[in-house]
């Protein structure tokens, strides 16, 4: 007898659910399925964006068609899209489903049984990396449908990022991997792209509650905020500055590839929001991207803010409301939260 085992002895994403059941018997094994299909739609988005321009979906939309909110629709946002419709409508688990790329809800359809969550995702982001190889995820959202199996509508997905029971992300770069909760802490897996497996690498993810490493669009100072500009030149300080350490800065432009950078070895991130016209609540999207990632993040142990508070507390007023968007290292959000709150007293006093 050996000891070899299919995974080198570490469970795949089907082992870790069940595994997690026997501990939670409260549970009903729902979830595990519809997990399993959306580690299937990233599995399949992994593959067509491993093969960059060689992938098929160059051909399937014209270049420059643009989305519900604007934005440039590249054709791999659109096949990404198509694959998490596909790889989850029939299931049984979901009753409706809310995308970037989707102007309004998605009712799952007949003949398939409509289930009694709801998912929130964006199929591909940081799509505009794709044309120069940089690395690009998905992020997706699980929360229980208020009203049942009903179909749900538009106010039936205006929810704090508090209600949701599960959340994560897929970021396809170099290794492909999914980093998930279910609301006991983060967990990463890494895809064997040879079995086809998600496997469990990054178990228990924590970021440290302190960092010399923030992120953000630094092009934008002259209309961001004072509590922006007093934290980001009080790090550019250094050493001789108020921290009294000497920082470094990063910026890929891709939420997922920050978060993922974050989880891995710390740090912050700040899409503010600023004085352009469209930016002045913030550019990121609560329900498929801000909350997703922002209960991973308090899952490891660190904070997510929209500057001011905590931002999975936000009930957003319709589907692709935007916010301003802080997390990663605890210390410094939260010192990003106290500017906030002293500049908007001196304002109103
Ligand atoms: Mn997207
Ligand atoms: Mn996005």
């Amino acid at each position: 007898m050996t000891h070899a085992s299919p995974t080198g002895g570490r469970p795949t994403l089907a082992q870790f659910l069940i595994e997690s059941r026997r501990t939670a018997p409260a549970a009903t094994g729902d979830f595990d399925s519809l997990l399993t299909d959306i580690g299937l739609a990233c599995k399949a988005i992994a593959l067509q964006v491993s093969r960059g321009v060689l992938s098929d979906s160059t051909a399937m939309t014209p270049h420059g068609f643009r989305n519900v909110q604007g934005e440039v629709q590249q054709p791999l946002d659109v096949l990404s899209n198509d694959l998490f419709l596909r790889a989850t409508e029939w299931g049984g688990h979901v009753a409706g489903m809310v995308s970037e790329e989707l102007e309004e809800p998605y009712v799952v359809p007949p003949p398939f049984p409509r289930g009694k969550y709801l998912l929130c995702f964006d199929p591909l982001d940081g799509s505009s990396n794709i044309d120069v190889n940089m690395s690009v995820g998905s992020i997706f959202s699980v929360r229980m449908a208020p009203r049942g199996t009903d179909a749900p509508t538009v106010a039936d997905f205006l929810l704090p990022g508090t209600t949701q029971v599960c959340a994560g992300y897929a970021v396809y770069g170099p290794a492909s991997m999914l980093v998930l909760t279910v609301g006991h802490g983060t967990h990463a897996f890494t895809l064997d792209p040879q079995l086809g497996e998600w496997v469990l690498t990054h178990p228990n993810l924590t970021i440290p509650a302190d960092s010399a490493e923030f992120a953000i669009n630094a092009s934008n100072r002259r209309h961001w905020e004072p509590a922006v500009v007093q934290y980001v030149d009080e790090c550019l300080a250094g050493t001789n500055g108020p921290r009294g350490k000497d920082f470094n800065m990063r910026w890929i432009a891709s939420l997922v590839a920050e978060a993922h950078r974050i989880f891995m070895r710390g740090g912050v991130f700040l899409y503010p929001r600023d004085a352009r016209p469209g930016y002045g609540q913030g550019r990121l999207r609560l329900l498929y991207e801000i909350h997703p990632i922002a209960m991973l993040v308090e899952q490891a142990g660190g904070w997510a803010s929209d500057g001011a508070s905590r931002v999975m507390e936000v009930v957003p007023a319709q589907l692709h409301e935007r916010r301003a968007f802080v997390f990663g290292a605890r210390n410094e959000v939260e010192r990003i939260e106290r500017y906030h709150n002293v500049s908007a007293g001196k304002r109103t006093s």
